[in-house]
């Protein structure tokens, strides 16, 4: 891959002939160890050039440095779609998924919080207690025996090693113990024979059913209230006792002490999915009695450093936690307490001071998730990497988007070039350098439209080179509400007992800086209400065969009008049913299975990747086939439907919907997994938009956004509004706060120093007296 002719090779990252998803042979040269933030509208081909290129090149070529045997367990990657990558270093990608919600993962452990307070027990605890993973409560207490191979290879053999684990013994360190809820077990209104028992697999004729209903011990034609008390002790918690059912010797047990054997000791990810709904919906958490929920042993909770212990300060206030760690004065303490120290304030710096070490891992937002995974390469010696940040600015306020960008410098100042998709021109502003892909979107873009520093970016004449310095202008009147949704005592995590008037029929904007309770009062309050539709961004239900046709309901009537066209049945023009390519199945790709390796998927050779029968792409509907139809972008659909041969009302007015939600870009067929977030709020959006009256719940709708995109959604959302819809939006965007008919702020900061509302009204009323973080920065954002 090296040039020597090029004597610049080691100071650029070179891309030639870049042709991934919608790129157009895109040749570009970014410079290394510098910051880069890559912009344009949204589907002008920015992931595709940086994840889908860039890093996915990267990664692929660290594992071919493994040795084969290993790479057999990797995943397979494809090269990607480009003639030339030169100067390639390492890439880490930081991303918004959310980290796994592993029960025993915390903020903590993600991070190396919990390592460094575990050192900090271990030597200055008192009583001293044992080795630091004394204090894990991922490591159990127990004695074993076995060979022990040291450094240097030689055996020994340990007949009893203790382990001194922290985990509390009765919740395994799960922190809660699960609990089972009858009504999700048991129909008692119905006998044994009528489909009492709601365990998936138990079904009335089967024969695990049968073991019940023949055991003798009560009647299976009665509905289970109608049970004496010692029938109903037998069919729930009976021990296991022989008994003969149809003739056969079985071993009788209770249906509860039975299903939690099978289905509730596992690992709940490991289950098949329908049994793991069940188990979601039966177990009901209770707070581990022994631990009291901090996941450890009774001795690990004994050790104290000046009367607090070590899950005590796991529940602190991160930023409270540094101001403990901070009066530890003692000299000896000292090296361990600086480790402590640095690490916290990078917490504080990236703005989340307002979490616990504490709080799971699979609760924190996508946004959050992100900056945590942020946090560890902070810490991280290595230089020379490639960092690729997808939209670190999700989530925060303005307040926090400086610190956000000093971060990133601070990654660059260490050796490493940083890449940056990013929209907010507080981040644009601070980049080295700036590309900018465009002009349009999907097929208009994958072009690089512009090359260079800011200051040339502003008379590029581009969309972004436009919109860089636009400052909104308040409405000269804001809508009157058409009634209130109130909201009293709300008090779910941080929030103070707060009190307020939600107004209908307007644009409501919830903002305050991250962590001070927005997603609390929204979620906790607001969503759970009747008639309130809320439209985020986590996964769409769906196998990978769904795509935008199927999830709207698209594909239905297309199937109709195909079917109408040639004279023959609907079900033929589905890749699922009858007009399944035989060879995949409909699938459009061969998995192999390569025995205990990595599964590896070639496109359908037999249908070319479309999953579709040969005859049934012989059918035409204005000259393309069903396949030729879902390969279109969903505008030029619209265009298809509308008018002329094809012409399909019902399939348009669904199209025009996606379009209107700026996702016009997107394949009609493409399928729903390499969607961003942002991408998926706008498509379950799109399904709402016929629904006037409803009161619809929005969380920073503007995720993915460019600033051009930012308008199409502000009037969409007036259309909604005009409509008759109330739509409430969480959000930082200040060009969406400077459109809202109705502000509500909270703060005045984060966790416990927010949970407040600390202005409600009129974005005139906030910019005319400013006293809020928010209305400080809006203030200087309109004028
Ligand atoms: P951006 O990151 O700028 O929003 P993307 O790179 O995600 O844009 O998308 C650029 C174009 O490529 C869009 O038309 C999008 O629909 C298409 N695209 C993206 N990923 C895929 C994929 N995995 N398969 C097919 N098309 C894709
Ligand atoms: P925002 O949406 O404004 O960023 P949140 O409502 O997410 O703020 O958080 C407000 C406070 O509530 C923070 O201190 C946060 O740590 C806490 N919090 C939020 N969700 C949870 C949760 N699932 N468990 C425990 N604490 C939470
Ligand atoms: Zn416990
Ligand atoms: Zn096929």
């Amino acid at each position: 891959m090296s040039d020597p002719a090029t004597a610049d090779t080691h100071d650029v990252l070179r891309i030639r002939g870049a042709r991934q998803n919608n790129l157009r042979d895109v040749d570009l040269e970014i410079p290394k160890r510098r910051l880069t933030v890559f912009t344009g509208v949204s589907g002008s081909g920015k992931s595709s050039l940086v994840f889908d290129t860039i890093a996915a090149e990267s990664q692929r070529l660290i594992n071919e440095t493994y040795p084969a045997f290993l790479q057999g367990f990797m995943p397979s990657l494809d090269r990607p779609d480009v003639d030339l990558l030169e100067g390639l270093t390492p890439a880490i990608v930081v991303g918004q998924d959310r980290l796994g919600a592993n029960p025993r993962s915390t903020v903590g452990t993600v991070t190396d919080a919990n390592a460094i307070l575990r050192v900090l027990f271990s030597r200055f605890g008192d009583p001293q207690v044992g080795p630091p993973p004394a204090f894990s409560f991922n490591v159990p207490a127990r004695k074993a025996s076995g060979v022990m191979t040291s450094a240097t290879g030689e055996k020994t053999i340990v007949r009893e090693a203790i382990y001194h684990g922290g985990m509390c013994p009765r919740c395994e360190g799960r922190g809660s113990v699960s609990d089972l809820d009858l009504s999700a077990i048991v129909d008692e209104d119905r006998s044994l024979l009528d489909g009492a028992i709601l365990v998936p697999g138990y079904t009335a004729d089967g024969w695990m059913v049968a073991t019940f209903a023949e055991s003798g011990y009560y009647p299976p034609d009665k509905p289970v209230r109608e049970f004496t008390a010692k029938q109903r002790e037998d069919l729930l918690y009976k021990e296991p006792t022989k008994i003969k059912a149809k003739g056969i010797n079985v071993t009788y047990e209770g249906l509860i002490p039975k299903i939690q054997k099978s289905m509730f000791t596992k690992d709940v990810d490991s289950l098949q999915p329908h049994i793991r709904a069940f188990v979601e919906r039966a177990a009901v958490f209770a707070s581990c009695p022994d631990c009291g929920g901090t996941r450890l042993s009774e001795a690990a909770r004994s050790a104290k450093i000046r009367g607090v212990n070590i899950a005590d300060l796991c529940a602190m206030q991160i930023t409270d936690l540094a101001e403990w760690i901070r009066e530890l004065d003692d000299p000896q303490m000292a090296p361990v307490v600086t480790a402590l120290g640095d690490n916290l304030a990078s917490f504080v710096d990236l703005g989340l001071g307002y979490l616990s070490l504490d709080r799971p891992s699979g609760t924190l937002s996508g946004g959050e998730s992100q900056r945590i995974r942020m946090l560890r390469h902070l810490g991280s010696a290595l230089t020379d990497v490639t960092y690729v940040f997808d939209e670190p600015t999700i989530g925060l306020h303005p307040h926090d988007i400086d610190r956000m960008n000093d971060l990133l410098v601070r990654l660059r100042d260490k050796g490493n070039t940083v890449l940056v998709v990013e929209h907010k021109p507080e981040t644009i502003l601070t980049a080295d350098h700036v590309v900018d892909l465009g002009p349009g979107a999907g097929t208009a873009g994958g072009e690089v439209t512009f090359e260079g520093t800011v200051d040339r970016l502003r008379g590029s004449g581009t969309v972004t080179g436009r919109h860089l310095d636009d400052r909104a202008r308040l409405k000269d009147a804001v809508r009157e509400p058409t009634g209130t949704l109130e909201v009293r005592g709300a008090s779910s995590n941080n929030l103070q007992d707060v009190d307020v008037d939600v107004p209908l029929g307007v644009l409501v904007v919830v903002t305050g800086v991250a962590g001070s309770g927005k997603s609390s009062l929204v979620e906790g309050s607001i969503s759970a209400r009747e008639g309130v539709v809320t439209i985020d961004q986590s996964g769409v239900k769906g196998s990978r065969r769904s795509s935008p046709a199927t999830y709207t309901g698209a594909l239905e009537p297309i199937r109709k009008a195909f079917a109408k066209a040639n004279g023959v049945k609907p079900a033929l023009f589905s890749a699922n049913s009858e007009g399944a390519c035989p060879a995949c199945k409909g699938a459009g790709v061969i998995e192999t299975q390569l025995g205990f390796m990595e599964t590896v998927s070639t496109p359908c050779e037999e249908c070319g990747g479309t999953g579709y029968k040969v005859e049934v792409l012989e059918h035409t509907l204005g000259g393309l086939s069903i396949a030729e139809v879902l390969a279109l972008p969903v505008a030029k659909a619209y265009a298809f439907f509308a008018e002329g041969e094809a012409r399909t009302p019902a399939a348009a007015t669904i199209l025009a919907r996606l379009d209107d939600v700026g996702l016009g870009y997107l394949g009609l067929g493409q399928p729903l997994t390499t969607l961003s977030g942002g991408e998926r709020q706008r498509l379950k959006l799109a399904t709402h938009l016929g629904e006037a009256g409803n009161v619809l719940v929005l969380d920073e709708p503007t995720t993915g956004l460019h600033l051009a995109d930012v308008e199409n959604l502000l009037s969409l959302l007036d259309r909604l509004v005009d409509a008759g819809t109330s739509v409430i939006v969480i959000e930082h965007h200040q060009a969406v706060m400077a459109h809202a008919d109705w502000i509500i702020d909270l703060g005045p900061g984060a966790g416990h120093d927010g949970g407040r509302v600390v202005f409600e009204g009129t974005p005139g009323d906030l910019v005319d007296r400013p006293t809020t973080f928010t209305g400080k920065h809006l203030a200087a954002y309109v004028s």
